[in-house]
């Protein structure tokens, strides 16, 4: 076998790569929370908590695809969501002893950001040591609420638009016992509360989602401001305390909720619609309302970049600081007039589980603009251009790059006029394209060493990067990041004591041109590339892509009919992990479902068509039956890409 030649220079630089330049490469400790870490081998790996121990990302893969779940898959990490649950009640429990609130604090799970049940169970089993309750915003969440908030001390609040059946289903699940809010998104949801309640003999509590005029910033700020689409505006809020009064059911109203949107990247934000709401707390304890509860919605950030700023995908303040802002509010309005200080309710959904999942991609194949290496000679009598081109590289100068750059830009233009023309080969155009990617990479060497780059050359980077194809859909898996651009964290889950030393983009296995990831997180602004290392036959390479937890699962569609991924659900244990759960994968036939070819409906025409074949003799009747057999089979096969290539046994130990 021949080995390639490494030269002295090019060892001494690969083998000054460490793990730690990856570390700082890929941002882990900005973005993990602490959460995940890369080991001596060069594995991402989930850090051990509290006796449990580590848990090895890239074994974890191999052994997941030992049991038959190939990627793309999923990984939930039960670990992770208690750590994340943890943290919230332990930042309240610290701000609330800082503060001297005597008031408690008490989560709840809003089930919209992630519906599954397997994360719905493990909530309320987590959840159950500190009270934690559910939120809903629609009957099939009521449903769920009302079956799984089986602790008497935990609540469940019913935000969302309410109609009479909604009512009766939250007014019901209050008599099996436990606190159920019912908020009210809009007046009229008021007089038909209190009719229900009036026939069911059944005392509702009350809560009032106020419309602020503070906005949230950021991709979802449009959730609150004047013109939000949820919410009771100042005047409603006082004929809402009217009717209650005339009612006689004041005492009813003892919640008040705001939500300005999620993912609020900026405290500011937060801090404004604090004060607006701790004002509007104050005056409608005022008017007589027993408000013992005051719930500040969502829009607790993830820091998915890792830059800690008030960028989008970002958050420029902690948990913690969160906490001491929401607590020290109302600890100072109560403290100044003498209110009770209320029990404090949080609906942060993202930051409890977006960090928990993982998406497992393999990369499949590789490909970009013509490779770097030698470059072709130019054979003789060869076109003038093919001669100009090569001339503009070997005379690059530093000084001329933007000269260069839109000289070879007209050679390769005139190229392809003469192509069209029928006046250069195929071969000779292929020579063009050599040299003129050879200048490229050349200006893109010099450029990234300077300070200000010409506006024509920004898109150098993305044009010189090598594609990988991924086994995953986009729009399935991270919705967020085709609709409004989303940032999540992704590397490579291995190899990382080595240098990645390909500028890489993704593309996913969809026939739409928007299935592609060029934005990726950096610590200043956005990258336009990954770097990755090149594939190697026989070898998977599996990228994560992190803080997928939250949204990306229930939001997916069925672009390309790419169904959900294969989900695992991993438990770390003192002495390793154990895989407790695994659901796989929607199957051909079960997509097929979702636009109503039943399968028996697709045989049949399958069948159609092969009668056809067979009545033309295109078909023999012998071909015919291990043909439509060979076919139905494909409508148990997972939706993705299944790799034929051979697979090189995985290390384990
Ligand atoms: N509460 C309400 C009323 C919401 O609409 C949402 C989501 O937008 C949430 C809570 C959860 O928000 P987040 O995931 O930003 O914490």
């Amino acid at each position: 076998m021949r080995r390639m030649r490494v030269t002295r220079k090019e060892q001494d630089h690969l083998s000054r790569w460490t793990i730690k330049d990856s570390v700082e490469l890929y941002g882990v400790d900005r973005w993990s929370d602490g959460i995940f870490s890369i080991n001596a081998d060069g594995h991402v790996c989930l850090s051990s908590y509290r006796g449990a121990a580590a848990v090895d990302l890239k074994s974890l893969a191999d052994e997941i695809r030992l049991r038959g779940l190939t990627p793309p898959v999923l990984i939930h990490f039960t670990d992770i969501l208690r750590r994340r649950m943890d943290m919230l009640v332990d930042a309240f429990a610290a701000a609330t002893r800082e503060c001297n609130y005597r008031g408690a604090h008490l989560g709840v799970y809003p089930i919209k950001v992630n519906q599954h049940r397997h994360v719905l169970e493990d909530m309320v089993a987590l959840g159950r040591r500190h009270n934690f309750g559910l939120e809903c915003g629609s009957k099939p969440e009521l449903l769920l609420a009302t079956a799984l908030n089986d602790n008497p001390n935990a609540i469940t609040v019913c935000n969302g638009f309410k109609d009479r059946d909604y009512v009766e289903t939250a007014l019901a699940a209050q008599t099996f016992g436990g606190r159920v809010f019912l908020v009210i998104e809009k007046l009229s949801e008021l007089p038909l509360i209190l009719d229900v309640s009036r026939q069911m003999g059944v005392e509702p509590l009350i809560g009032i989602r106020m419309k602020l005029s503070s906005r949230g910033r950021g991709m979802w700020e449009s959730s609150g401001g004047d013109r939000s689409k949820f919410g009771l505006r100042t005047d409603e809020m006082l004929e809402a305390v009217r009717i209650l009064k005339r009612a006689r059911r004041l005492g009813t109203l003892q919640l008040l909720h705001w939500h300005i949107g999620s993912q609020i990247s900026d405290i500011q934000a937060i801090k404004d619609a604090l004060k607006e709401a701790t004002a509007l707390f104050k005056e409608v304890v005022r008017l007589g309302a027993p408000v013992r509860y005051v719930d500040t919605g969502g829009g607790l950030a993830v820091d998915y970049d890792g830059s800690h700023t008030n960028f989008a995908s970002s958050a420029n303040y902690t948990l913690g600081e969160y906490a001491s802002d929401v607590v020290n509010a109302f600890a100072t309005v109560c403290n100044e007039t003498g209110i009770d200080h209320p029990t404090i309710i949080t609906e942060a959904g993202r930051a409890l589980v977006a960090h928990h999942s993982v998406l497992v991609v393999e990369a499949i194949s590789s490909g970009g603009v013509c490779s770097p290496g030698s470059l072709p000679s130019i054979p003789k009598g060869a076109s003038e251009v093919l001669k100009r081109m090569r001339d503009i590289l070997n005379d690059f100068a530093e000084k001329r790059f933007q000269e260069t750059f839109h000289d070879a830009l007209e050679a390769r233009r005139d190229a392809l006029m003469l192509f069209n023309l029928g006046h250069l080969s195929l071969p000779h155009r292929a020579i063009v394209e050599h040299y003129f990617w050879a200048i490229c990479r050349r200006i893109y060497g010099y450029i990234q060493s300077l300070e200000y780059v010409p506006e024509d050359l920004i898109g150098l980077e993305k044009l010189l990067a090598t594609t990988y194809y991924c086994n995953f859909s986009l729009f399935q898996s991270l919705p967020d990041h085709w609709a409004v651009k989303q940032l999540f964290p992704i590397m490579p889950l291995h190899r990382l004591e080595e240098k990645p030393t390909v500028e890489g983009i993704l593309a996913d296995i969809t026939c739409d041109s928007d299935g592609v990831i060029t934005q990726f997180v950096d610590l200043r602004d956005v990258k336009n590339t990954l770097p990755l290392h090149p594939l190697r036959a026989g070898d998977p390479y599996y990228l994560g892509i992190f803080l997928v937890g939250a949204y990306q699962e229930i939001l997916g569609d069925l672009h390309n009919l790419f169904g959900d991924t294969n989900v695992v659900r991993v438990s770390a244990q003192d002495d390793g992990y154990v895989i407790d759960r695994t659901v796989e994968g929607e199957t051909i036939a079960h997509v097929l479902e979702y636009v109503q070819f039943d399968q028996r409906h697709v045989v049949d025409l399958l069948r159609r068509r092969i009668e056809d074949a067979l009545k033309r003799g295109d078909l023999k009747l012998e071909e015919s039956a291990p043909l439509l057999r060979k076919i139905t089979q494909t409508f148990d096969d997972y939706t993705y890409y299944r790799a034929t290539s051979p697979r090189r046994k995985p290390r384990t130990g």
